[in-house]
């Protein structure tokens, strides 16, 4: 019998990419979503990748009475990963209220309805965020965590407070906390990426859409911070790498194999890379120069974020295996794909 797993969120970047390891490692999965930041059409490229169509539910997980009905309905799901969330870093710290509605909302109905059903194991997407601006680096998960700056940020700080209380008086449930470094890439066909709502917050989108003319320059925010070229560092993680692990931590929960109710892992390369570096390798993988200049810093920036990755290899067996370079192109082919197709 294949595992159920429950994939909220399912639609989005991650979710997506996910999903797609999820089935080829011959999991079952049902994704639930409400299509706030992504598109039905997902679910027809995931089935030409996948040569199956992953069952699909459209549902606001804001709203408790669906959430308990659609978990009613597959009461024999093992577990559930827990994508669902608005992300965007700058609409948070304009409308506060929004961010905590959805994302803590989502969770907290989520984690009911799995009580209510007999769904004990979740994988949460929590972020490096909560580690604030590190007093030392790399960041190990026994690095304090910080009230982030955002909002948004400040969602996944609380969500892992809840996870802690709930697995405290819960003794069959088990939780996963996987704190994300900076995800971008894009699945090798082509087919599947991210595609942000408006005006992308995030580098990568960022400097593809810049590159395919969408838009004009793309503003590099400050050069005065203390690093090697002043702009800040990174630790970027090509995202069907971040799908793997999902599917690595997955089967640690469903082999019981945890050593407490709620384990933490960092989810990153290791390597840093600043701003202009990035920029740099963007112009030798594709040849093309990058309309950019320099302005001033953004609220809210640390100057290095990088991650130790120890936890996750020893205990998950999982670390990064594609380099910058390669999650560089597989952007820019999803990009222009994605231009193509709009034309
Ligand atoms: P995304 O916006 O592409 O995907 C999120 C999905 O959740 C979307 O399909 C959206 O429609 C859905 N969703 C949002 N609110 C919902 C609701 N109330 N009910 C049902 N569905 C809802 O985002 P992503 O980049 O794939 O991020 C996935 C998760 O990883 C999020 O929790 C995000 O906060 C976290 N994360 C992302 C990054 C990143 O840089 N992308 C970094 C760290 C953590
Ligand atoms: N950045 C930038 N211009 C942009 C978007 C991002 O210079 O248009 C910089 C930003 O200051 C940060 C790095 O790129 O140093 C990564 O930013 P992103 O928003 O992708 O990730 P996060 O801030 O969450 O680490």
């Amino acid at each position: 019998m294949k595992h159920k797993i429950i994939v909220t969120g399912g639609c989005g970047y991650i979710g997506s990419h996910t999903v797609i390891a999820l089935m080829e490692n011959d999991f079952e999965v049902i994704i639930l979503d409400d299509l706030s930041n992504s598109n039905e059409q997902i679910l027809d490229r995931i089935t030409k990748i996948t040569g199956r169509k992953p069952e699909f539910v459209k549902v606001d997980l804001k709203d408790l009475d669906h959430v308990h009905n659609v978990f009613g309905h597959f009461r024999d799901a093992d577990a559930v990963i827990h994508f669902a969330a608005h992300k965007a870093v700058s609409e948070s710290v304009q409308e506060p209220l929004k961010y905590y509605q959805n994302n803590l909302y989502s969770l907290i109905n989520t984690l009911i309805s799995q009580q209510e059903n007999g769904i004990h194991n979740i994988i949460f997407s929590s972020s490096a965020t909560v580690y604030g601006n590190p007093d030392t680096l790399p960041i190990t998960e026994k690095n304090k965590t910080q009230r982030p700056f955002s909002p948004y940020g400040n969602t996944k700080k609380i969500a892992e407070e809840i996870l802690e209380d709930v697995v405290l008086v819960s003794p069959d449930f088990s939780a996963i906390s996987l704190r994300y470094f900076n995800p971008i890439g894009a699945h090798e066909s082509g087919q599947i990426g991210e595609f942000p709502n408006g005006i992308p917050n995030n580098l990568m989108p960022y400097i593809t859409q810049t590159a395919a003319g969408v838009r004009e320059k793309l503003m590099v925010f400050g050069n005065d911070y203390p690093t090697k070229d002043g702009t800040p560092i990174r630790d970027y993680i090509h995202v069907v790498d971040l799908a793997e692990a999902h599917v690595l931590a997955l089967k640690r929960l469903l082999n019981k194999e945890q050593e407490s109710q709620l384990e933490i892992f960092n989810l990153g390369t290791g390597d840093g890379y600043s701003v202009l570096e990035v920029i740099q390798s963007f112009e030798s993988v594709t040849g093309s120069k990058l309309n950019f200049e320099i302005t001033g810093r953004r609220d809210g920036d640390v100057p290095k974020l990088f991650a130790s990755t120890d936890l996750a290899k020893e205990k998950l067996g999982w670390s990064a295996n594609r380099k910058l370079d390669e999650m560089i192109s597989s952007s820019w082919k999803w990009e222009q794909n994605l231009r193509e197709e709009l034309i």
